[in-house]
């Protein structure tokens, strides 16, 4: 259902596009809805004002406001590209032996696995993404962290690295996540050692990026697997379909169904206060603000993606053109 944008379509998005993100940082500024997570203690500690808005084309123009610099931890946004990188490894078919792709209408952290096949719902709840990531093949514990490492950097762009703090803070007061594990072990939906898997999971989750990576990323999914900056491929372009179906029907935690009816955009938030979405042949998105509703989604985030689907017409399903 990808929209095919042409050159005269990007024209007509990208040039007022500067003053139309710096209306909306005005606007959205004084919204100060919303708390910051803190089931992770290092992330409470994060200054709530912090808000950026970036777009990158898929032609490689970046328009940004805001903190677009400030740096932050990936978190859950991190389980889309860790899902692309388990599709490389495994194939479509053997990843949904483990991983369903139904929404399941539940919080991210629910310890529900689907009753008849055990598997979990879907890479973008928590149980799915820990099964998700102990599928990343690799030799050791290190060979799994550098190739998940230098995935991100195809994405990025740049080196990242691991916020150790984050990390730690997370795997040592992770006891939902441990149960998932330990559930999906018993199921046989996990195979290696789990402490492992969750290692890795919390590593990729403390991952450090910034709002403007988080548009590149977005655009490298929507230039079809190719970072549109560094002209290098991120991912297979055959997974990228799987990769923007489960984030445009289970991306945005319980809020995904009413994101996909009112703004119609794949996307993806974290609990660090990001959002990033895809709109396929034309642009990424980042959002960054840590405010969070009670659904772990960024108040800002959701009224900026709001506000930019029906300005610059972004739903997938939006009929252009009159009748
Ligand atoms: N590391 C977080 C967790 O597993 C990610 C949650 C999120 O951003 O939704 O709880």
């Amino acid at each position: 259902m990808a929209k095919q944008a042409n050159s005269e379509d990007l024209e007509i998005i990208t040039s007022p596009l500067l003053s139309v993100l710096k209306d909306l940082h005005s606007k959205y500024k004084s919204l100060r809805e919303g708390a910051v997570a803190n089931y992770i203690p290092e992330l409470a500690k994060v200054n709530p004002d912090l808000f950026s808005i970036c777009i990158v084309t898929v032609d490689g123009q970046v328009y940004e406001v805001g903190d677009s610099q400030q740096l932050f931890t990936i978190q859950s946004m991190s389980k889309v590209f860790a899902y692309g990188l388990a599709l490389e490894d495994h194939g479509r078919d053997y990843v949904l032996t483990r991983v369903g792709v139904e929404p399941t209408g539940d919080a991210f952290n629910s310890i529900i696995l689907d009753e008849q096949s055990k598997r979990p719902y879907n890479p973008m709840v928590n149980a799915g993404a820990i099964a998700t990531t102990s599928l990343i093949k690799g030799a050791g514990a290190t060979e799994r962290l550098n190739r998940v490492l230098d995935m991100f950097r195809r994405y990025t762009g740049h080196d990242v690295f691991v916020d150790i703090s984050v990390f730690t803070s997370e795997r040592s007061t992770g006891h939902r996540n441990r149960a998932m594990a330990h559930l999906m072990l018993n199921f046989g939906m996990i195979d290696h050692n789990i402490e492992e898997a969750l290692d890795l999971y919390f590593q990729q989750c403390a991952v450090i990026v910034n709002c403007h990576d988080l548009a590149v990323m977005g655009a490298t999914l929507a230039n079809r697997g190719i970072n549109p900056i560094t002209g290098e491929r991120a991912v297979d372009h055959q997974y990228i379909k799987d990769m923007l179906s489960v984030m445009y029907t289970c991306g945005m935690y319980n809020f995904a169904g009413e994101w996909a009816y009112t703004i119609g955009i794949p996307a993806k938030s974290g609990v660090c206060g990001g959002i990033f979405a895809v709109v396929p042949n034309q642009m990424g998105i980042g959002v960054f603000s840590p405010l969070l509703d009670v659904r772990g989604n960024s108040v800002r985030g959701v009224e900026v993606c709001k506000e930019l689907s029906r300005q610059l017409c972004l739903h997938m399903f939006e009929c252009k053109g009159g009748n």
